[in-house]
């Protein structure tokens, strides 16, 4: 599992500075959530990270390898998205083993990955249905499935409980934490939601405007906020 850092990342779309030279460093095997309310850049920070979208400036390192030129793939990282993107035609296993089809694992090896994730997940009896046969929450799971599989060095996460209703939003924050122990795995966790973050996290990123407004455990911002901009994001629900 990785360790990731950014140094003086920038992001300007067209003229427009979104991220403004942003120093981090994620621990190997730390649950980092970045909050913020909408529009501060946690989605562009991460795609960053994912190598999804250039940065304009700064480096990018994971466990010491600067990535800036290294495109999605060779991160090694996966990104689990809120609209789930599985592919409507194919099964459960087959959603799940379509990325290993692309690296050319073996076809006993992706099924037994698929067999594994498929048992932490609680979707054995489900492999061979289509998407549209599963609920939100089933779902969801698929695509974190499909994540595990690919044994990533880090899992990306941009708000993906967003698209599901409140019990089930209480029900997958409690399995994302499951597997974050099971995994032991480096998570980087989008969301706007303050409990979200404060359950999670072991680190939470306050992002404002593009900038890190602070970095802590979440005690320490709840019980030591640096200004009132975190305490009032922090402290009071919205
Ligand atoms: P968040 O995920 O925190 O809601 P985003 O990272 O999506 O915020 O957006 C941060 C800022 O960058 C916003 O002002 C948004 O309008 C802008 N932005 C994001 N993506 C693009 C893009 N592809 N082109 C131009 N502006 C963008
Ligand atoms: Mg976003």
């Amino acid at each position: 599992m990785a360790r990731i850092e950014l140094e003086s990342v920038t992001k300007t779309f067209g003229g427009t500075q979104v991220i403004h030279g942003l120093d981090l460093a994620i621990e190997e095997g730390e649950f980092c959530v970045f909050v913020g309310p909408s529009g501060c850049g946690k989605s562009t920070l991460l795609r960053m990270i994912a190598g999804l979208e250039d940065i304009s400036g700064g480096e990018i390192r994971i466990d010491g390898d600067r990535v800036n030129e290294d495109p999605a793939v060779e991160r090694q990282l996966a990104m689990v998205f809120q609209s789930y993107a599985l592919y409507p035609h194919m099964s459960v296993e087959q959603n799940m083993s379509f990325a290993l089809r692309r690296t050319g694992t073996p076809k006993a090896e992706a099924r037994e990955k698929v067999r594994r994730a498929a048992e932490t997940l609680q979707l054995t009896e489900y492999l061979d249905r289509k998407p549209g046969q599963l609920s939100g929450g089933q779902r969801q799971r698929v695509a974190i499935g499909r994540a595990i599989v690919r044994e990533p060095r880090a899992f990306l996460f941009d708000e993906p409980l967003s698209n599901l209703d409140a019990e089930l939003r209480v029900q997958m924050r409690f399995e994302i934490a499951k597997l974050h122990q099971q995994l032991s795995a480096t998570m980087i966790y989008v969301t706007h939601d303050q409990v979200e973050a404060m359950t999670l996290a072991d680190k939470i990123v306050v992002l404002r405007k593009g900038r890190i407004e602070q970095v802590g455990p979440p005690a320490r911002l709840y019980g030591d906020p640096d200004n009132l901009f975190v305490a009032g994001f922090i402290g009071s629900p919205q």
